[in-house]
């Protein structure tokens, strides 16, 4: 079992709070389908005997290209690899490339779940963060995704964003749960340095919400996708029953997957690959044989530090058995040793033997994890 990645890296707007490597969009994509083709060619004995069991097709923005090309791709990764039946396959969609023919033709396709980004169901928020569409394209898109036969759907929303209240958030759930989707990716908003909103931050023109409200959009969003019927099974993600994303459960079990395109990231367990963050050079470099990624061997305090980074993070939790498998007596009595006071305090539960955090826990997650990772 193992996945693949592809990166489309183009945009045709770019939004103010993204530092994904992104560039605008070409008129003709042939050369960049080619050198794409060219390194799935290349790295076909990556995953060895593994069977391909689900393909994710991110960005940038997928949905700039035409429905043809994201087919040829599958055909072509259908021609290389062995790709599973039933083999979940992801495309990100923007609001505003969507109409009834696009939906229709894709449908036709074997895309069978599709992620679409919403952000917010204010158009001041949509604003601020730079995006092409307005909240009637998203709500348009909605529907057309949905009358297309489209059951498998998640949608994307921030939270945190300057000037939102508890309330503000509130109502983009509420109206995000008018419709049938089946999971909800929702990532507090960060300013990333370089970005056109740190810029505005730096300059004073826009504040970031306190932690206590910050704490607070967190908490609904917990409650209310639990009323709603959904499982938080990773801090920023939640599902209905038999809906999770299969693509991203397999990173954080660590299952091996195949990176292709620029800035891509590739993992076979004991090693990392990355691919070069630049259009041109990527497709120079595949095309003439030449160095195109860069790697490092993870060693046994990395994969360690890793396992628990990934895993903390999802409801499956740590997994006590195989930390003493994988890292022997050592690491699992530095694990259990170093969560008692989490434990102790109500941030995490042992329940059998994976430990996993609270509710309170993962409002702190990023500080547990520092504190539980090898120096
Ligand atoms: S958020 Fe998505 S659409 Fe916006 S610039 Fe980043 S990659 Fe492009």
């Amino acid at each position: 079992m193992a996945g693949v990645y592809i990166h489309i890296p183009f945009c045709k707007k770019f939004c103010s709070y993204c530092d994904f490597y992104h560039i605008e969009a070409p008129v003709d994509f042939s050369d960049f389908i080619s050198a794409l083709f060219c390194e799935a060619e290349k790295r076909s004995d990556y995953l060895g005997n593994e069977k391909v069991s689900t393909i994710y097709i991110g960005g940038g923005t997928p949905s700039v290209m035409p429905v043809n090309l994201i087919n040829r791709m599958l055909e072509k990764l259908g021609t290389i690899f062995s790709v599973e039946e039933g083999c979940e396959i992801t495309v990100e969609l923007n609001p505003d490339d969507i109409d009834n023919d696009f939906i229709r033709e894709l449908k036709a396709t074997p895309v069978n779940r599709v992620s679409l980004g919403i952000q917010s169901w204010n158009d001041r928020d949509l604003k601020l963060l730079g995006r092409r569409h307005n909240a009637a394209q998203a709500e348009a898109a909605l529907e057309q995704i949905l009358s297309a036969g489209y059951s498998n759907l998640t949608i994307d929303l921030i939270y945190g964003i300057p000037g939102t209240t508890s309330h503000d958030w509130a109502s983009n759930l509420e109206k995000s749960f008018t419709f049938d989707i089946k999971h909800l990716s929702a990532y507090h908003l960060s300013f990333e340095p370089g970005t056109l909103l740190w810029k505005m931050k730096e300059k004073g023109q826009i504040t970031e919400i306190d932690e206590e409200e910050s704490s607070s959009q967190f908490n609904l969003l917990i409650e209310m996708t639990a009323a709603a019927g959904f499982t938080h099974y990773e801090i920023s993600n939640f599902c209905k029953p038999g809906y999770l994303s299969l693509h991203n459960s397999n990173y954080w079990k660590q299952v091996n997957y195949l990176g292709l395109g620029p800035s891509a990231h590739s993992f076979n367990g004991f090693s990392r690959q990355w691919n070069v963050r630049d259009v041109k050079k990527y497709m120079k470099a595949v095309i003439s044989g030449s160095d195109f990624h860069e790697g490092e061997e993870l060693d046994r305090k990395t994969r360690f530090n890793e396992y628990i980074m990934t895993s903390l993070r999802t409801m499956w939790g740590i997994d006590l058995d195989l930390i003493e498998s994988r890292f022997e007596k050592e690491g699992y009595d530095y694990i259990v040793n170093l969560s008692a006071k989490f434990i102790n305090y109500g941030l995490m539960n042992q329940v059998k033997n994976t430990l996993v955090l609270t509710n309170q826990g993962k409002m702190i997650s990023d500080n547990i994890i520092s504190e539980l990772m090898l120096p």
